[in-house]
């Protein structure tokens, strides 16, 4: 935890000010690590505690649509997400203001809550179409949602080869890597089911994922989508899966497929992709095993 330089204090309480459009005295405040790719703190204040995020050089609608992201989420008034108070620019600098979320103790039902929360979220929340009448961020690489009627038209499009195009223009991949990842494509219909679109989250490893001060999860930082919430479900096992009450709750709520397990990884090849972009080579190996596993 750092204090804050008075000169910093003035740049936040600009913030403030931008945001709410009065004059709001920073009296201290706490960074937040864990995030992957803003700044992040806590701002106590004579008006009580926010939570700030802020970057330069992100692309300009990025808090724009985390924000809409949140709102979407939140509008299912399902699980836990902290409100979105403003977002903007201040001295060139993005920054998305909300609800500071105060971390306390998982109650004793949590993980349990949680699967049937999201069950539920994704139940009652769907559309015609797989995709968004937006598109918006993961991480800070631009994820496209063109609505497709087919979802592994849409996975193809918008997720794989939307990943492996920005991996080819990185310099990420090698022509052998892009012709057996093309080649994969060809037999997903036979790997993958079919279910109807599901309002998703997008993002849901751990370190999205919050304890709110009820002891009741929060989510927070999305990248939205109507998806296939198999998906979903996987992305929770990219960093080492959650608890057995988790998947459990959710199955007893919403059953999934027979054979979910092997499709993991098949889902998976997007968040690798996502990291090979974002964080380098060495994600590849992960999706160098599952087209080893298939070709
Ligand atoms: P990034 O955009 O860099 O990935 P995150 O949105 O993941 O940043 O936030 C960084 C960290 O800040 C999180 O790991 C979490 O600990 C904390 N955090 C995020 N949102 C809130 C919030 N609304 N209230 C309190 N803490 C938060």
């Amino acid at each position: 935890m750092f204090e804050s330089s008075l000169s910093g204090n003035i740049f936040f309480e600009s913030i403030l000010e931008d945001a709410t459009g009065r004059s709001i005295k920073v009296l201290k405040t706490q960074f937040k690590s864990g995030g992957c790719i803003n700044n992040a703190l806590k701002l106590i204040t004579t008006e009580g505690d926010y939570f700030l995020k802020w970057q330069s050089g992100i692309p300009e609608d990025m808090f724009q649509k985390e924000a809409l992201g949140l709102k979407l989420l939140s509008n299912t008034n399902t699980i836990k997400i902290p409100e979105v108070y403003a977002y903007g620019k201040v001295e060139g600098k993005h920054y998305l203001l909300m609800e500071n979320i105060e971390s306390a103790q998982p109650s004793n039902n949590y993980w349990e809550d949680f699967g049937i929360t999201l069950a539920e979220m994704h139940l009652n929340n769907t559309s015609l179409k797989y995709g968004l009448d937006h598109d918006n961020y993961i991480g800070k690489l631009p994820q496209p949602n063109d609505d497709k009627e087919d979802w592994i038209d849409f996975f193809i499009h918008n997720r794989l080869e939307y990943q492996l195009k920005l991996a080819i223009d990185n310099h990420m991949v090698n022509n052998s890597f892009i012709d057996r990842y093309r080649k994969f494509y060809e037999i997903l219909p036979q790997l993958l089911p079919i279910d109807r679109p599901a309002l998703l989250h997008g993002d849901m490893w751990s370190g999205n994922v919050m304890v709110g001060g009820d002891g009741k999860v929060c989510l927070i930082d999305p990248a939205v989508y109507y998806g296939h919430r198999e998906i979903e479900l996987a992305f929770t096992h990219m960093f080492g899966g959650f608890d057995y009450d988790f998947y459990d709750s959710y199955k007893a709520t919403y059953p999934l497929d027979s054979g979910f397990e092997e499709r993991i990884d098949i889902y998976n090849v997007y968040p690798h992709m996502v990291h090979v972009n974002l964080f380098g080579q060495s994600y590849l190996h992960g999706v160098e095993g599952v087209l080893r596993r298939y070709l």
